[in-house]
Formats: C-alpha cells, sequence, structure tokens
C-alpha cells in the first residue's frame, strides 16, 4: 500500500494544500512540498526563530546528512528546509526526517508553534497564521507587517534591476548552438540528435539568465525559437554530413528526405523528435518562468 500525502496528511493532522501539506508536527509549524516533476521534487521546512543558533543548525544539517536520509539543507531565519533523498516511499521518509529534526531541536532548545519565528517573543494564543516564502506558520501580527513590507522592499529592488535583453539573447544563442553541436555529434554516433534541442533550450535560459536577462515571456520564447531553429539547421546539416560521406552533395542530402529508404526514417524521426524535444524543454523553462513570476509578497500573505 502506497503511503500518500493524503495518509500522511490524515494521520498527523495536518492541512493539504496545492502541491503540499502543512500544520503542527511534534509542537512545529512544518510544511512539505511535493511536486513530482519539481526540482527539487520534495523540500521539507520545519519553522523555528533560529536567532544566534544558525551555525550550529548548519553544521548538524550537513554533519547528519547520511543518518537524515537528506541531499541538501538550508538554515533561514525563521527555521530550515531540508530536501530528502529519494529512496523508497516519499512520504514515509519525509515523516522520518520530520520526527528526527523536531527531536534533535526539541533536545537543543529550539522553540516550536507558540514561539514567533521572527522576533523569538511567545505568541500567547495571538498570533496569525501566515506565509513567507510560502512556508505557513503562527507569527505576531505586528511581525508579519514587517516581513511583508521586508518582502515588498526585495521585489522592488529586483524590478529595479535591468533587464539586459540584447546580451540575454546572445548568450540564448550561443547556448543553443551548442545544442546544435550536440545534436550534430550524437547524430554522427548515432544517426540520432534531436536530444540536441533539449539541450539547446534548457541551456538556452541558463545563459540567456546568466548573460544579465531576466527571466520573462520573452526570454523563453526567444530560447524555445532559437533552439528549434539551430536543431533545424542541424538537422539539415547532419543529413549533408551523411552524404558527404557518400560521396554525395547537397541534392543527395535532400534526397534522404524524400528517397523512402532507411535514411528517410531516420531524417523524420529526428525532426519528429526535435518538436518533442524543444517542446519539452520549453515547458520547463514555462515552469522555471512562472516560478518567478510570483514575488516575494506573493509569497508572504495573512492565511
Ligand atoms: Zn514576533
Amino acid at each position: 500500500m502506497k503511503y500518500t500525502m493524503q495518509d500522511f496528511a490524515k494521520k498527523h493532522m495536518l492541512t493539504l494544500g496545492k502541491h503540499c501539506v502543512y500544520g503542527v508536527f511534534e509542537g512545529y509549524c512544518v510544511h512539505i512540498k511535493y511536486t513530482p516533476i519539481g526540482n527539487p521534487r520534495c523540500l521539507i521546512a520545519v519553522v523555528t526563530h533560529v536567532g544566534e543558533k544558525k551555525k550550529q543548525l548548519e553544521k548538524y544539517l550537513t554533519a547528519k546528512k547520511g543518518e537524515l536520509g537528506i541531499s541538501n539543507s538550508g538554515v533561514v531565519s525563521i527555521g530550515l528546509m531540508v530536501c530528502p533523498r529519494f529512496t523508497g516511499e516519499v512520504f514515509s521518509a519525509a515523516e522520518n526526517i520530520l520526527q528526527k529534526l523536531t527531536a534533535h531541536l526539541k533536545k537543543n532548545g529550539f522553540a516550536g508553534a507558540d514561539v514567533c519565528p521572527y522576533c523569538g517573543a511567545p505568541l500567547d494564543g495571538q498570533g496569525i497564521l501566515s506565509t513567507d516564502s510560502d512556508i505557513p506558520f503562527y507569527t505576531h501580527g505586528r511581525c508579519f507587517e514587517s516581513a511583508l513590507a521586508a518582502a515588498r522592499r526585495k521585489d522592488e529592488e529586483e524590478r529595479r534591476k535591468p533587464d539586459r535583453k540584447v546580451l540575454g539573447a546572445l548568450g540564448g544563442l550561443l547556448a543553443a548552438l551548442f545544442g546544435g553541436v550536440v545534436y550534430l555529434l550524437t547524430c554522427a554516433w548515432w544517426g540520432f540528435g534531436a536530444l540536441g534541442s533539449a539541450v539547446g533550450a534548457f541551456a538556452s535560459l541558463w545563459l540567456y539568465k546568466k548573460f544579465g536577462g531576466k527571466n520573462t515571456a520573452f526570454a523563453v520564447s526567444f530560447c524555445g525559437a532559437a533552439a528549434f531553429l539551430v536543431s533545424v539547421c542541424a538537422l539539415f546539416l547532419g543529413a549533408y554530413y551523411q552524404a558527404y560521406t557518400a560521396q554525395g552533395g547537397w541534392a543527395e542530402a535532400f534526397a534522404f528526405f524524400v528517397n523512402g529508404g532507411k535514411q528517410t526514417v531516420l531524417c523524420w524521426l529526428n525532426a519528429a523528435m526535435i518538436v518533442v524535444f524543444t517542446a519539452l524543454g520549453c515547458v520547463y523553462n514555462a515552469f522555471s518562468y512562472a516560478r518567478v513570476r510570483r514575488t516575494n509578497e506573493d509569497r508572504t500573505r495573512r492565511l
């Protein structure tokens, strides 16, 4: 029997949200985000007032990585976050990790859900439920207001940063060309190169951002188009290469597409897979754009 997010929520009386489950677990506000195709797939947060004990907590998480079964961890002012390592069932693993984490926090005097994680003062039943970085927990109304103001300031800073579209596009194009090279090499080895399209689309947005462009709808479309066009050029170059090795030229290369032989099947298979793999790369990019479109203010709200 599969131990689902629903089973886990029911067992611990937690609330189900969109791709997440949250509530009070062993006295601490916890949040588990689970998206099967996300990156990371699963992110567990335990809320506590960290204060001066940040280093100590970081050290513990790094040292106990294997024992806890986590691949990554981080400590912020309002608590800690870990990514479980995937072996077997996600929610059995998450439950196990949460039990170990909350036991450690309790033993070392970290405050639970009855203390405001921002200021470290007891809530005395006056807490409101709000989110920070989409993680729900109880806090003072006034502490929430200052967190919201800080989130707005951060958004404003982000908005003021210049969007270097031209440089970004140059980076995007370079990465798309790299995808084209991957296409040609794999095509020369296996006769199948379309994976290069996915590499192109994915790397294109990455380099676009590295070159100072912002992740926008324009960036996603530009990078998708660049990867697609480069792949189409690579498709013809690949066919030309095959023709060339058989002492042919462009005429023979184009003939591959229509003469009905084994080559024709391969050419059209590559063409079809270019569409599929570019689309996959674009979907991934679109998801990353959808994530950044949500501002810090969007992630900081009263529930
Ligand atoms: Zn407070």
